[in-house]
Order: structure tokens, then sequence, then C-alpha cells
């Protein structure tokens, strides 16, 4: 099915544009940075992969694409991958039955930014973690590895994120605390409270798009159940968040649109 264009991103919906992008910009430039991959930046980019083919509830194009790399890097057994061999792993093969294609665009529409260096990749890669606990946690009622997505998540940001401060500081808030969450649902909300935790930090500051303020998400008027009050003190409903997250981050929420 092709992208159809949008004026405007609702921000109450996902983009399969969105979550295309972060994850071209992921595998082909973020991964293809250093020469040669070898040892724990290897794993994590296997690891990364394997939960994607999991978990990532893409095309089926795309799907088929990452599947083929999540079995192609399994069978990848030397100690190190040099850039020019993954390079050519992460092409794209159309003539393929069937065909493995991730489009080779970005475009932003949801993580759009009012500026070009506003929003875009670090807006989209929040977005695919939030969407990957989120799949981990649905129909799994099993609470084996409940952190599955978060040590990906973990992993990648600290051996490819290209925003090196951001790295520190994630690894930072992990080394804290990610080691209590003991459930599914507990990731979901991890992710959740500590991306808040980011934005209360950055609210204000240069990185942050006037047109889209660094607020505490999800705001009252996309989820009032989600807020309360006590004693003129605010509290979160965190069984309403829960609910919430599992709603907005999942396939049924997700636009086929991309940008004009
Ligand atoms: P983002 O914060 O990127 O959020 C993307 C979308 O997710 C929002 O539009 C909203 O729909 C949704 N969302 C917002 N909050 C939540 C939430 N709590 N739970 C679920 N969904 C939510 N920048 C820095 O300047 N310094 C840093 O230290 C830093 N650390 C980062 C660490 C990581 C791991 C990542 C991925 C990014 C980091 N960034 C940092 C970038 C920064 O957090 C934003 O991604 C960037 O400024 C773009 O902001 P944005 O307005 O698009 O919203």
């Amino acid at each position: 099915r092709a992208l159809q264009p949008v004026q405007a991103a609702d921000s109450s919906k996902l983009y399969v544009a969105d979550l295309e992008s972060t994850v071209h910009y992921t595998l082909r430039v973020e991964a293809g940075r250093p020469a040669v991959l070898a040892g724990a930046q290897l794993a994590a980019l296997k690891c990364y992969v394997a939960t994607l083919a999991k978990y990532f509830p893409g095309r089926p194009s795309v799907q088929t694409f990452l599947q083929s790399l999540d079995s192609w890097l399994r069978n990848w057994t030397e100690p190190e991958l040099p850039r020019s061999t993954l390079k050519e792993a992460v092409k794209n093969k159309e003539d393929a039955i069937p065909a493995a294609v991730l489009p080779t665009n970005i475009t932003w529409v949801g993580c759009k930014g009012s500026e070009p260096h506003f929003r875009g990749y670090p807006c989209g890669l929040w977005t695919i973690f939030h969407l990957l606990t989120v799949q981990a946690a649905q129909g799994s009622p099993d609470q084996e590895l409940p952190l599955e997505v978060l040590s990906t998540m973990r992993c990648y940001v600290k051996h490819f994120f290209g925003c090196q401060e951001c790295a520190q500081h994630f690894e930072a808030m992990a080394a804290k605390s990610m080691d209590q969450v003991k459930s599914r649902d507990e990731a979901v909300l991890w992710l959740w409270s500590h991306h808040n935790e980011v934005n209360a930090r950055l609210a204000g500051g240069d990185t942050e798009d006037p047109q889209f303020p660094k607020l505490q998400w999800p705001p009252p008027d996309m989820c009032p159940q989600c807020h309360r009050e006590e004693q003129g003190v605010h509290m979160w409903d965190e069984v309403a968040v829960l609910s919430f997250l599992k709603e907005h981050f999942s396939p049924g929420n997700l636009r086929m649109d991309h940008a004009v």
C-alpha cells in the first residue's frame, strides 16, 4: 500500500513514514558509521534487529526486510562485521520473492519540526521504542524477560545514537533504575516516565521546537483520565496511562500518510 500525502500531522496518531524513516536512519546511517562492528557493538546491532523483526508492526515488505536481515545477522558468526558488508546486507531486495524493502527516503510527518534542525530522528527513535515496548507487552501474559526491549534500547543508544550527550544521560537513567522493572507492563511505564523526565529537563531549552513545547505527556486534552489531583498535587493515574499507551502505540493507531 502506498503512503498518502497529508497536510498537517495529527498528534494523536503515529505515522508509518516516521517509523520507516527512523529504522532506515538507524540501520543505514548510524549503524554504518563505524568502519567495523565487533564485540558489544555488533551484539547491540544484532539485538536491535532481532527486536525489530519480532515486534515492529511494519508493512509486509518491511517485515520481510527485517526478517531477512535478522537471519542474515544471526548467520554472521565472524567476530567482525566490516561496514562494506553491512552496507550490502541492508540494501533493498526488490526482485526477491517476497520483496524485502525498507524505503531509503527520510520523510517526517508526526515528527516534522517547524525548522529542519528540530525534531525528526530523535522523535522517531523515542516513538519506535515506545511502540516496541508496547508490542512486547501486548498479548504476552508471561512476564519472562521484562527488559527484552528496554535493554535493546539501552544497548542501541549506548553504541549507536549519534547524540552522545543524550546517550550519556539515558545510560545514567538506565543504570539507576532499569533493573527494578519486573514486568513488560512496567517496562512500558518505565520508558514513558523516563521520557517525561527528559521532557522536563529539556523544557524551555534551545533544542525545544517552539511549535512543539516539551510537555508532561500525555497532556490532559489527550488523556483526561490519566491525570488526577490529590490535595492540590498533580498525580498520574498509572493504570489509565498504561491503557492509553497501549492504545496510542498500537498498530491500529498507525497512519499511512506521508508529508507533502
Ligand atoms: P520527543 O521528546 O522526541 O517525543 C516524540 C513524541 O513522543 C512526542 O511528539 C509525543 O508524541 C511522544 N511523547 C512525548 N513524551 C512522551 C512520553 N513521556 N511517553 C511516550 N510518548 C511521549 N535531547 C537533548 O537535548 N538532551 C538530551 O539529553 C537528550 N536525550 C535523549 C535521549 C534519548 C534516548 C532520545 C531518543 C532523545 C534524547 N534527546 C535529548 C532528544 C529529545 O528528547 C527529543 O527527542 C528532541 O528534542 C525532539 O523532541 P520532540 O518535540 O520531537 O519530542
